[in-house]
């Protein structure tokens, strides 16, 4: 037995320790997996089962698999931190597994209870624990990232919910999302695509939003832009968010705004942490809409003094420019972003263990 319930199944054939560790040394971003995977069965007649750690490796799947054909399918993505006493935590799972089931709800996925979801990244991290990452300073914010992610497996062509679905969660080691020091993104600003419409996905983390956002961060591309920046659907006026991060604006006097959620936006599980800490800080935050007219006017004037993005991946990232079709706006200067800054110290503080987790955001993996 592995953790809470999951069998294992050792790998007969784990990564020799010498090409771990040269991975470990430069893993990037998702290209290396480590030697286990999680897995849980679901059927409609027999609910969840088979908790179990196997070797990581190929899936076997029908070519009539529903989620390859309709997409029904959901993510997630989590951090597992190795704190310098060598323990692994995670920065707030509950939130993911709360995120996964009004996912899977959306879907017409079943859900998986939060003690299972948490369950499974202990049962693997215990496994694979040689693969999370021992930072060698402060600056290195290298870290196991789990992604666990649900599919509809069921052998059948019509269009319903599948009766059969497999759950699993692999790992990759990952590096410092930004190598040499934090480097301002610029924007692509959309006119061309939308991400979410009213009563569609954008709050699920299904990869259908992902496969539909490729083309607008391809135009952004073509721009020289990092990222794309969408907006709504119905008015094409308010500020939604970029393909994979939630936006933040920092006002000089005091405010800090993001975009309230609509139904459209994907609850960020660094969102909410960022708008604790700004209270914390003493800052406003303020969960409300605000449109493209407000940033494009606020970052001329001054008056909104930086803007940054969030998320698991790159925790805090400051947005340098916002670049349209016939618009280049400089949205923080090039040695600003204090704010973002301070926030991010804190965030990642709190994540590999150097300050207090006051409100409780850690679990130990
Ligand atoms: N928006 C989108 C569309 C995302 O994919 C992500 C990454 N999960 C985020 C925002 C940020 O969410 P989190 O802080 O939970 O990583």
């Amino acid at each position: 037995m592995a953790t809470a319930g999951f069998s294992l199944i050792p790998n007969a054939n784990p990564t020799d320790a010498r090409v771990r560790e040269e991975i470990l040394a430069n893993p990037g971003f998702g290209r290396f997996f480590t030697d286990h995977m999680a897995h849980v069965r679901w059927t409609a007649s027999d609910g969840w089962h088979n908790a179990e750690v196997r070797p990581y490796g190929p899936l076997t799947l029908d070519p009539a698999a529903s989620v390859l054909h309709y997409a029904q399918e959901i993510f997630e993505g989590i951090k597992a931190y190795r704190h310098a006493d060598g323990s692994v935590w995670s920065f707030r799972p509950e939130k993911n597994a709360a995120r996964f089931r009004a996912s899977a709800r959306r879907l017409a996925l079943p859900e998986l209870d939060t003690e299972t979801f948490i369950g499974s990244l202990k049962a693997l991290v215990a496994q694979d624990i040689g693969w999370v990452p021992t930072p060698g300073s402060e600056a290195d914010e290298s870290s196991l990232y789990l992604r666990p992610f649900m599919i509809a497996s069921e052998k059948f062509l019509g269009v319903r919910p599948s009766k059969e679905v497999d759950y699993y969660v692999i790992a990759s080691p990952v590096a410092s999302y930004f190598k040499g020091g934090i480097k301002p993104v610029s924007i692509w600003l959309s006119s061309t695509y939308n991400r979410a419409a009213p009563g569609g996905t954008g709050f699920a983390k299904c990869g259908g939003n992902y496969a539909a956002s490729l083309a607008a961060q391809k135009e952004a591309e073509a721009h020289q832009c990092d990222q794309v920046a969408f907006l709504d659907a119905v008015e094409n006026k308010w500020v939604e968010e970029l393909g994979g991060m939630n936006l933040f604006f920092v006002f000089k006097d005091g405010r800090i705004v993001t975009p309230a959620l609509t139904g459209t936006i994907l609850e960020g599980v660094t969102r909410d942490s960022v708008l604790q800490l700004a209270k914390d800080a003493g800052l406003k935050p303020e969960e409300r809409p605000i449109s493209i007219d407000e940033w494009r006017e606020g970052a001329a004037s001054g008056e909104i003094s930086e803007v940054f993005a969030c998320g698991t991946a790159a925790v805090i990232t400051p947005v340098g420019q916002l670049v349209g079709e016939n618009e280049r706006i400089t949205c923080t200067a090039e040695n600003g972003g204090e704010v973002g800054r301070s926030l991010r110290k804190q965030l990642l503080d709190i994540q590999y263990g150097r300050s207090e987790d006051t409100h409780g955001w850690l679990t130990r993996l």
